[in-house]
């Protein structure tokens, strides 16, 4: 009874560490650790303890007794990391335990390190939980949110529930006693730069890539034109984009880009919106999903299907829960790529396309079409979106799609940060290892890291922010013992007495468990996971409410 890594994986690499006979990989000392598309357990090594089950952050890892249809595929995903071999072969161990990279040191007699760490999603809660792990480490957390944990919360689609697990782990670090969430405050708008960096050691910026990358063609300016980024956003809630205007009243939605977003966002439009229901979707978007005609949804690729941009794992979920069909000309395609791919992921992902169904007719439940070499050219419409026209990659060749919907979906885009450089090319803040560098000089700006996608571009899954974060805290803490970074000038009280005169609305740990507590509440009163504010004037009033009788935490606590 093995066991099997399933589809959120979210490969932070816990498992790896917890496994008591290293048989999940790839392992910090291989290729691949922390980036691959997913962690594998070798079947015949699995000694069946459900170490790792425990570990994981996401409930990715089940016995393989215990999975559903749906994640059947992954028994063989797993297996076919490894080389084949006889049953009950064992392959010559690499070492007993995987090989644990050794947490940053910090050595300066007396002196208590104090970080701000500006950003709270994934690469700002694991940067405060490597530098937490020492002692004598002080981290203050800043968001503009009053809500914590980034896209975790924002860019999740509410169908991966288990993904959105990890807020669990996120917690259980700010629950820790020298964290401090100061929510609802806006570097560069409260708080300045210079003013972190004068109450504290260093400001590690984890703040992503908030914008997205644009398409430049003809017509994006119409109406009926978005970005899935800022859809899937409305989907979730953001308060920034409560207000989108999604329309649903056409038969077909086009997408442009073929990544894990496009996915994302082309299943919550073709779902059941009676399974959203149970989620934590934004109550809007479930609303306007419940009334949608959208009956069809093109996902537009401009290489052909070997070049698919979305992984492995994300196109078995999809593939098990959605309609997927292909035209046949896209058949044909995948049957000729299929002839000569060598890459074992890519041959993988080939082979389920080929398995999919003819596009016919429209007829049924809404569907996701999977289309290829579609480069494109410009937007068709006068007072609003009716279609997308295509060069057919490569050839002069036009190819015309009705659809009153079109969503570009072909990336994320970092945004400059007040008082440190950019890098417009890249759009990353210019470093090495998570320093922050003056191009002009190539010398280290004293006291500045970064880490997760302002540091390394908007790639990776939630968990590769793990080594992310863990190598900019290792540098800022090796600048730290060497004397590089000035005591901060002011004592930490007068911080908080600071951001409280520039922002009474600050929102702390308890604020944020308070808002927790109230969308829970209201979730459970409709049978939902949460059912969320999506306005911050909400947000902050369910925060300054005052706390529950104990024993009612209590309970709500172990009901979770
Ligand atoms: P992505 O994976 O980088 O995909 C971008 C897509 O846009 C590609 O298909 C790309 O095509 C296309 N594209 C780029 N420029 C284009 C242009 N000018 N015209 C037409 N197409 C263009 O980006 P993403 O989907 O935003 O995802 C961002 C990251 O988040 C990825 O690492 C992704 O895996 C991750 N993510 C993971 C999950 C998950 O694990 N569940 C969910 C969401 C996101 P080319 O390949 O031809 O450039």
């Amino acid at each position: 009874m093995p066991h099997v890594i399933t589809q959120s994986c979210c490969s932070d690499g816990s498992c790896v560490y917890a496994c008591p006979v290293n048989c999940i990989h790839p392992s910090p000392d291989e290729p691949g650790f922390a980036t691959a598309e997913m962690l594998y357990i070798d079947p015949v090594a699995c000694v069946d303890c459900g170490a790792c089950v425990s570990a994981c952050p996401v409930g990715a890892i089940a016995p393989d007794s215990k999975l559903t249809d749906k994640q059947l595929p992954f028994i063989e995903l797993n297996a076919g990391f490894y080389p084949e071999r006889p049953a009950g072969v064992k392959l010559p161990p690499t070492s007993k335990l995987a090989p644990v990279l050794p947490a940053p040191q910090v050595r300066r007699g007396e002196a208590e390190l104090t970080v701000a760490v500006v950003g709270s999603g994934p690469a700002g809660m694991y940067a405060a939980d490597e530098l937490l792990t020492q002692k004598g480490v002080r981290v203050n957390v800043f968001d503009k949110l009053p809500t914590p944990f980034g896209l975790v919360r924002a860019g999740v689609a509410p169908d991966h529930q288990h993904t959105k697990g990890v807020t669990k782990l996120f917690d259980r670090i700010s629950k820790q006693p020298r964290f401090t969430f100061y929510l609802n405050v806006e570097v560069g708008q409260h708080i300045s730069h210079d003013e972190l960096l004068k109450h504290h050691h260093a400001v590690l910026y984890t703040v992503g890539a908030p914008n997205d990358r644009r398409l430049d063609i003809g017509g994006m300016e119409l109406p009926g034109t978005a970005t899935a980024t800022e859809t899937v956003a409305w989907i979730n809630g953001h308060p920034d984009f409560a207000g989108l205007d999604v329309d649903l009243r056409h038969e077909r939605v086009v997408v442009v880009g073929n990544g894990n977003v496009a996915l994302d966002v082309a299943r919550i439009l073709t779902a059941n919106p009676d399974d959203l229901a149970r989620t934590d979707i934004s109550d809007t978007a479930l609303a306007v999903l419940r009334g949608s005609a959208v009956r069809e949804v093109v996902i537009a690729a401009r290489r052909g299907p070997v070049d698919s941009a979305f992984t492995l794992p994300e196109l078995i979920g999809l593939t098990s829960t959605a309609e997927v069909v292909l035209d046949a000309g896209d058949h044909d395609l995948v049957e000729q790529d299929l002839a000569t791919a060598t890459d074992t992921l890519a041959k993988a992902k080939l082979e389920i396309l080929a398995k999919l169904p003819v596009a016919a007719e429209l007829t049924g439940r809404p569907r996701i079409r999977l289309a290829y070499r579609l480069t494109p050219h410009r937007v068709l419409g006068t007072d609003r979106v009716s279609g997308v026209e295509f060069l057919r990659t490569g050839t002069d060749e036009t190819v015309r799609i009705e659809a009153g919907l079109l969503l570009t979906s072909i990336g994320y885009r970092g945004a400059p940060i007040a008082d440190l450089p950019f890098d417009e090319a890249d759009a990353v803040v210019p470093n090495r290892d998570g320093r922050v560098i003056d191009p002009a000089t190539g010398a280290a700006v004293t006291g500045a890291y970064v880490a997760g996608w302002i540091k390394r571009g908007p790639t990776g899954f939630i968990g590769t922010n793990k080594s992310c974060s863990m190598q900019t805290v290792s540098n800022l803490v090796d600048d730290f013992n060497a004397g590089l970074l000035a005591d901060p000038s002011a004592r930490p009280a007068l911080l908080d007495n600071l951001i409280r005169s520039r922002q009474p609305e600050v929102v702390d740990a308890r604020g944020w468990r308070a808002i927790d507590a109230a969308e829970t509440a209201r979730g459970e009163e409709q049978g939902r996971v949460r059912v969320k504010f999506t306005d911050v004037a909400d947000m902050v009033a369910a925060a300054a409410a005052p706390a529950a009788p104990l024993a009612k935490r209590l309970l709500a606590g172990l009901l979770r």
